[in-house]
């Protein structure tokens, strides 16, 4: 490097701490072409930006990552511009106050941020769609890696016909020609650049009005209809509790909610455009054990708690994710009741106990905390904040505090300071105790359930390796269904004569898990387990039975050679391995059945289904030639826990 470049270089980093104090960007308009569902590098897209100079500087800038660029003008002058790979630089005299309008095209070939599904497949589920948290909306769109510049993005898109558009915001036009449409979307209010979001895709959308009249966007694969109800169950009831619960209207046009297939995340809350895993997208029968409610309220949250108001910096991050997984315990309370809450709350405080107990334990403020920390820890201490200061002054001091910020970023105290108005209260001590330092305080947390539980109270004196009466007693007396299944599982297989008389799915789910030795005895109620509208117990189920009782296999096997499961089809990939280890099980079909749980590791299904095939497949030593060229392809999949399961599957098959 030499002496000129290094003072460039340097002059570029003060830029990259500073630019909020220059340039306020405004408003963003582009206009995005997806001509034929694949990356085209002739096709470039127009992009126009308006932004106020705040105080008098020679340069600006926008991140953009490995794009190129035409036809860069300043207020439709031509200008000095520089493109480093990594951003657009313009150069001019920028005097204050006053506001420029820059445009330009460019083309992108992203990397990451933006993901192209089934590109390579004729008969592939075709779907475009974008991640900015973490990723970086500039590897797509010129846009802002800071989140303190809020700007207003207003995305047009040209895409084939058939295809469905999803963006920020509201759609205001939609232009037909024979082969392509132009979708053009609007927002009024302004927000940080990794909120933007684009779902291309084939989809259909039901839409209702929630009680404030917002109008709420659900959308589904023409092939899931019969999956939309169970999939949006209580979106509606979650969509109104929170609107009332936080006390400031819905921020946006309207709320949008996406499925995409091979997701990086359960979901994103993108501004009014929630994007999530298409393994949410299930039956009835799945609702019991994996439903989409969590993930439906914790981003819908999100939209005042995140992009309504934003942290200026991972320092503050539970103001986000601590308060997206508060709230979404508050609607799931208000639907599934109270017994619910405090059952999860109680999950959450094991979690950070064993995070403790391996040294994990970090302050809320660390921006290296553990999602554990700031989802859970920060749910935490928000429970307590209420207790502390009462309902009514918290409920105001939320409200204050998204009113007083609105559309800006936040830091810790910003919250802090409304509740102490609100409540009276100081909360220095509550601050340092909970929120600064790096103690759990697990004690605290457990005592507030022996102060407001008398179940908890017995359930946490229960040591069943020390009092297996205690146990069988509390099972027996107690009817919050989670305290019993737990202790049903605590007591591994070692359960009452009578433990069949409970009828309540879930619990009937602990006695499947909980006995993995089935008595003689209780043989036949066992058996009754494979009939339960529950894909989780059917599978645990059919896996003891199986074990337990091998002269009966033929029999269980006939009983479950329908059921599919969850879609990673759980019991269906149980079941296939299952009968192809089973010597005397449809011999004549060994083949038929590996082809099948072979043709599960293709890339046309979801990582999910693929991973589990996988599995199954090495578990059998039976990954052959497709399924390792399967595995291969694998290891450069976009989702990287599965392509490091992956990597590692391979490395172990070559040996
Ligand atoms: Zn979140």
């Amino acid at each position: 490097m030499n002496r000129i470049s290094f003072v460039l270089f340097f002059c570029v980093n003060i830029l990259i701490a500073q630019q909020t104090e220059y340039v306020d960007f405004k408003k963003v308009e582009s206009v995005l072409l997806f001509n034929q569902m694949k990356v085209d590098s002739t096709v470039f897209n127009s992009y126009e930006v308006k932004f106020d100079i705040l105080k008098q500087t020679d340069s600006i800038y926008l991140d953009a990552i490995d794009m190129k660029f035409l036809n860069v003008s300043l207020d439709k002058a031509a200008v000095n511009f520089k493109n480093d790979g990594k951003k657009l630089i313009v150069y001019n005299t920028f005097e204050s106050n006053k506001t420029y309008t820059l445009n330009f095209l460019f083309f992108a070939s992203p990397k990451k941020a933006m993901y192209f599904i089934d590109w390579d497949y004729e008969d592939g589920n075709k779907q475009i769609w974008t991640q900015g948290q973490g990723k970086y909306t500039s590897n797509w769109l010129p846009s802002i890696d800071d989140m303190n510049d809020k700007i207003e993005f207003d995305l047009s898109v040209v895409a084939p016909k058939g295809y469905q558009v999803i963006s920020n915001g509201k759609m205001v036009s939609k232009r037909e020609t024979p082969t392509y449409n132009l979708w053009q979307f609007d927002m009024q209010n302004p927000m940080s650049s990794y909120l933007v979001a684009l779902v291309i895709g084939k989809y259909k959308k039901t839409v209702k009005h929630s009680k404030s009249g917002i109008p709420l966007e659900m959308y589904y694969y023409p092939k899931d209809h019969s999956k939309f109800e169970p999939t949006y169950r209580y979106t509606k009831q979650i969509f109104d509790f929170l609107e009332e619960e936080i006390g400031v209207p819905y921020p946006w046009q309207n709320y949008k909610q996406v499925p995409v297939k091979d997701f990086l995340y359960a979901g994103m809350e993108n501004t009014s455009a929630t994007i999530f895993a298409d393994s949410f997208v299930i039956d009835s029968i799945a609702f019991v054990d994996k439903n989409y409610v969590n993930v439906n309220a914790h981003e819908l949250a999100h939209q005042w708690f995140g992009d309504l108001v934003t942290e200026t910096s991972g320092t503050h991050h539970w103001l986000q994710e601590g308060f997206a997984t508060y709230y979404a315990l508050l609607a799931e309370r208000d639907i599934f009741g109270e017994d619910y809450y405090y059952w999860r709350l109680y999950e959450y405080a094991q979690e950070l106990l064993e995070q403790d107990k391996a040294g994990g334990s970090t302050s809320l403020l660390n921006p290296k905390s553990s999602s554990t920390t700031f989802y859970k820890k920060g749910a935490w201490v928000l429970h307590l904040l209420r207790e502390e200061v009462g309902d009514e002054a918290f409920k105001k001091g939320v409200k204050q505090y998204l009113k007083n910020h609105k559309f800006e970023n936040v830091e810790t105290k910003d919250f802090i300071s409304e509740v102490e108005k609100t409540s009276g209260v100081d909360l220095n001590d509550f601050v340092n105790k909970w929120i600064e330092s790096p103690s759990l305080n697990y004690e605290d947390m457990e005592g507030f359930f022996y102060l407001t539980s008398t179940s908890y109270k017995g359930f946490l004196q229960l040591d069943c390796s020390v009092s297996k009466a205690a146990c069988f007693e509390f099972i027996k007396s107690t009817d919050n269904t989670y305290l019993k299944s737990e202790v049903i599982r605590r007591l591994k297989g070692d359960l009452p004569k009578d433990i069949f008389a409970n009828s309540d799915i879930m619990v009937r789910q602990a006695v499947a898990q909980s006995l993995t030795e089935i008595p003689t005895e209780l043989k036949s109620n066992y058996e009754s387990l494979l009939n339960d509208a529950s894909y989780l117990t059917i599978e645990t189920a059919l896996f003891n039975l199986w074990k337990n009782f091998p002269l009966e296999r033929e029999k269980y096997f006939n009983k479950t050679k329908d059921i599919q499961g969850f879609n990673d089809k759980n019991v269906r990939l149980l079941w296939l391995t299952l009968a192809l280890i089973t010597e005397d099980y449809e011999s004549e079909n060994k083949q038929v059945f590996l082809n099948e749980l072979t043709s599960y590791t293709s890339p046309k299904y979801g990582f999910e289904l693929r991973q589990n095939a996988f599995f199954y497949l090495d578990q059998i030593q039976a990954c052959e030639e497709a399924c390792k060229e399967n595995l291969k392809q694998a290891t450069t999949h976009h989702n990287w826990r599965f392509k490091k399961f992956a990597k590692t599957l391979l490395e172990k098959e070559n040996k």
